[in-house]
């Protein structure tokens, strides 16, 4: 069996909690540093998360530790998706089971991952039809800004058998570090400083090369932010005896920072791209800021207008790891948070205790208490994007306590029908297809919060319409949540004895 190698896109919007020096967004392959010097040992773990139909995603973990101070800590996180190819059949790989939540979490993630991947370039003409991208370049003052030109790098490789594998196709890791050698001289020309390389994304194996092929890399900074600037590169390869030959073989998009000595990002000059092409890919670089941004581990894809409530009966309470569905934008966060993972899970299950800190939650009522982790709630919304009336939604919020060690306690909310809630004039109503909460208990006073939604249109138009590309309204909510997790750490609800 031969595997070619291909690191995607979207998966790039794993963020790592590691500490990291400096804030913002990341990318498919995402650094946390400090980065492992002379002496340290390097742990890399991989593991195959989802098996589709000949691909598979692969998740990798690189952690160091300091022998001498026993010291550990995360480097960076990839997710890598490989392709399974025998010469003329078509490969179908064998499915994988996942047992713990972690492993059925990853499992579905993937599927959402890949389905971003997918409508990727979807996903980017549909955010470049939004104006504020647009705009952006236009209302800036030209004459204070660097033209991309001088950022441009080109540099030649041959491929020697020391950078090839044994059938001879060169390593992978090889050409991503010639790739990160002239990224690094375009990203130094616009600073003139030593940049410092904070996540790589897109990064796409279009096809092989070989000992004896001469690679051309070729690399420019497309956009420059405030505090980061994105540097593409392409690798174009051509075989000896066949000089014009060319096959475009790699390209990857490069997130630079510039450290100050406090380990602080500095302030970038801005850019300015040439008409045509350049033009495209400053306009393409916000883009994909954008959904890093707003997405820090989000997964979306596209929807549909079909009705998400379904009839409410007793029967029907949500599981959480059930995201199959190929017609919704769902997204995943995570933080830790210095707070008891059954206080955490308390707080949050109950929706009454939603306005304080979720805006988007203005009232909510208790309709119907199923039983002690079921509960149905009447919540309305303030008017959204455009929309004079307020929403209104009618959700079913269940609970649960882990079974066993190490599992998470799990909320999870979804939409339902319910005869005497209906649609009324004054509201239009909304609904949710799956949200939730995972809280993992990582220590005393110390908890992983993930939450999850599976969104639907009217959310997706609030994810495009507000992301200004500095701030993310979901990253604003979720550390408002977590702010009223420290707040009520020690209010201990009287329920939280018998947990
Ligand atoms: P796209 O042009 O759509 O961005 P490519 O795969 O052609 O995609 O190129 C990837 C990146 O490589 C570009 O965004 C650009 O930053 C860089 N690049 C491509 N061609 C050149 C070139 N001739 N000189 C310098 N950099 C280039």
């Amino acid at each position: 069996m031969k595997f070619s190698c291909q690191l995607p896109t979207r998966e790039a919007l794993q963020v790592s909690e590691a500490p990291v020096p400096h804030s913002g967004p990341s990318g498919r392959l995402t650094s946390c540093f400090p980065l492992p010097s002379v002496g340290q040992v390097v742990n890399i773990k991989a593991k195959v998360n989802r098996a589709f139909n000949s691909s598979m995603e692969v998740g990798i973990q690189v952690a160091s530790e300091d022998l001498c101070s026993e010291k550990q800590w995360n480097v960076c996180k990839a997710l890598a998706t490989f392709v399974a190819h025998r010469e003329i059949t078509k490969v179908k790989l064998k499915q994988i089971t996942p047992r713990t939540e972690e492993e059925k979490m990853e499992h579905s993630v993937a599927a959402e991952r890949r389905r971003m991947r997918l409508v990727y370039a979807d996903t980017i003409k549909d955010l470049l039809a939004n104006c504020a991208i647009q705009d952006d370049l236009e209302s800036r003052d030209c004459s204070h800004m660097v033209p991309a030109e001088k950022t441009r790098v080109e540099s030649v490789e041959l491929v020697l058998p020391p950078h090839a594998n044994h059938q001879g196709n060169t390593f992978g890791g090889q050409i991503m570090a010639w790739m990160e050698n002239v990224a690094t001289i375009a990203a130094s020309r616009l600073c003139r400083a030593h940049p410092t390389l904070k996540a790589i994304e897109m990064f796409h194996f279009r096809g092989p090369s070989q000992v004896g092929d001469r690679l051309v890399l070729k690399a420019i900074v497309n956009n420059a932010f405030k505090h980061s600037m994105e540097v593409g590169v392409c690798v174009e390869a051509y075989r000896q005896q066949a000089e014009t030959h060319r096959r475009h073989i790699n390209s990857a998009f490069m997130t630079f920072v510039v450290l100050d000595a406090d380990d602080q990002p500095q302030l970038l000059p801005w850019i300015r791209p040439q008409p045509g092409d350049g033009e495209r890919r400053y306009r393409e670089a916000s883009a994909r800021k954008k959904i890093r941004l707003d997405r820090k581990y989000i997964v979306s894809c596209k929807q549909t207008e079909v009705p998400l409530s379904v009839p409410w009966d007793p029967s029907n309470q949500v599981r959480l790891y059930t995201l199959e569905d190929d017609k919704f934008l769902s997204f995943h966060m995570e933080m830790v948070v210095h707070v008891d993972a059954a206080q955490a899970f308390l707080l949050l299950s109950d929706l009454r205790r939603r306005p304080e800190w979720d805006k988007h939650y203005r009232s909510v009522e208790l309709v119907q208490q199923v039983d002690e982790d079921d509960a149905i709630y009447h919540v309305t919304s303030p008017a959204l994007g455009g929309h004079t009336k307020p929403q209104d939604f009618v959700i079913l919020a269940s609970r649960r306590k882990p079974c066993d060690n190490g599992d998470p306690y799990v909320i999870a909310l979804r939409s339902v029908t319910l005869p005497t809630h209906r649609e009324t004039p004054e509201y239009r109503r909304g609904e949710t297809l799956c949200s939730g909460f995972c809280f993992w208990r990582e220590g005393d006073q110390l908890t992983k919060v993930s939450y999850y939604n599976q969104a639907t249109p009217g959310v997706l138009n609030y994810v495009t319409t507000n992301v200004a590309g500095l701030s993310s309204e979901f990253y604003t909510t979720f550390k408002a949540c977590e702010q009223f997790l420290l707040d009520n750490r020690n209010d201990l609800a009287p329920s939280l004895q018998t947990l």
